[in-house]
């Protein structure tokens, strides 16, 4: 796959000097550390090929991107218990928004805004801040990679300041949405959000959901494909807040996004792609990000929507 190799390295060309780039986040004071300089891509095709450009092998904060990895330990857990507490239509609402949870009797409308991240991780924490282990063993385990960790300055960081997140926790415990004591539901919320990870690293763990939920490195099956192909759809349909369906629009891959700027893009059969760049649009999604993912998926014919895919 020549092309592909030529392709990302034009984009990260593109991108390393493309303006605007976008606002960092500083609404966690350790977010707003990080420069919007960074550009970093990592595609990984079906046959294992690596092809990466930029600051691929940077960690950065992913954030949101996390949410899919806890609903994919949520689920192994509890199976579908899951989804009494949490729907799966598109919120229209800001990552962190409240006004919906009181119209809506409590129940978040997706597990992908924070309200829904919020109930999901509460199945994990049980009560106790044991639950991030779990989360980190999935995210090594599909990384094949040990050295995968939390940053604890980022965690702190968002603990100090994360009010509108225990906000949307107290209200939910308010309606019996979740079960645990609020405070470790949120130091594991936390905790799972202030992973670091390369757009290497984040690649590789994404691989199962390009793969009918097989893992092609080891072979192991992480979901049924059913699930794979569930999961796919929500990051479809809720992987970029209220600007999802733009998302769609542009890109027309599954995909989910953090606002450290990390981006995880599914094109299935095909790839397992991460883009970094910490500059976001109003939505909190990466600028640049969404932007490199829309030239790789038209250079590339890649999207859902083509039947030859
Ligand atoms: N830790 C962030 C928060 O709870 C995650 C938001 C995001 O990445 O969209 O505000």
């Amino acid at each position: 796959m020549a092309d592909l190799a030529r392709i990302v390295a034009e984009i990260a060309g593109r991108m390393a000097h493309a303006k605007p780039r976008g606002t960092v986040a500083d609404y966690i004071p350790e977010l707003a550390k990080v420069s919007a300089d960074h550009f970093g891509i990592a595609v990984i095709a079906a046959d294992g090929t690596e092809h990466v450009a930029g600051d691929a092998d940077t960690a950065f904060s992913i954030q949101s991107v996390s949410k899919l990895f806890a609903l994919v330990e949520a689920l192994s857990r509890g199976g579908d218990r899951v989804w009494d507490r949490v729907g799966r239509e598109p919120s229209g609402s800001a990552f962190n928004s409240i006004v919906q949870l009181e119209a809506e009797g409590g129940r978040p409308r997706n597990p992908f805004i924070n309200a829904g991240a919020i109930a999901v991780t509460d199945l994990i924490a049980q009560g106790t801040r044991e639950g991030i282990g779990d989360i980190l063993r999935l995210i090594r385990g599909l990384a094949g990679d040990d050295s995968i960790a939390v940053d604890g300055a980022v965690a702190y960081s968002e603990a100090a300041t994360g009010f509108r997140n225990a906000a949307l926790g107290n209200y939910m415990k308010a309606f019996g949405t979740i079960d645990g004591p609020v405070a470790s539901t949120l130091d594991v919320y936390f905790h799972q959000c202030a992973i670091a990870m390369s757009c290497r690293q984040l690649a590789r763990a994404g691989r199962f959901l390009a793969h009918g939920g097989v893992d092609p490195r080891s072979g192991r099956s992480v979901v049924s494909p059913e699930r794979a192909r569930r999961l796919n759809a929500l990051m479809l349909t809720c992987g970029h807040y209220d600007a999802s369906g733009e998302f769609a629009f542009q890109v027309g891959l599954p995909a989910k996004s953090g606002v450290g700027g990390g981006i995880l893009a599914i094109a299935p059969g095909r790839a397992s792609i991460a883009v970094w760049s910490p500059g976001l649009s109003p939505q909190g999604n990466s600028l640049l990000g969404t932007a490199a993912l829309e030239e790789l998926a038209q250079a590339m014919g890649w999207n859902v929507f083509n039947p030859d895919i």
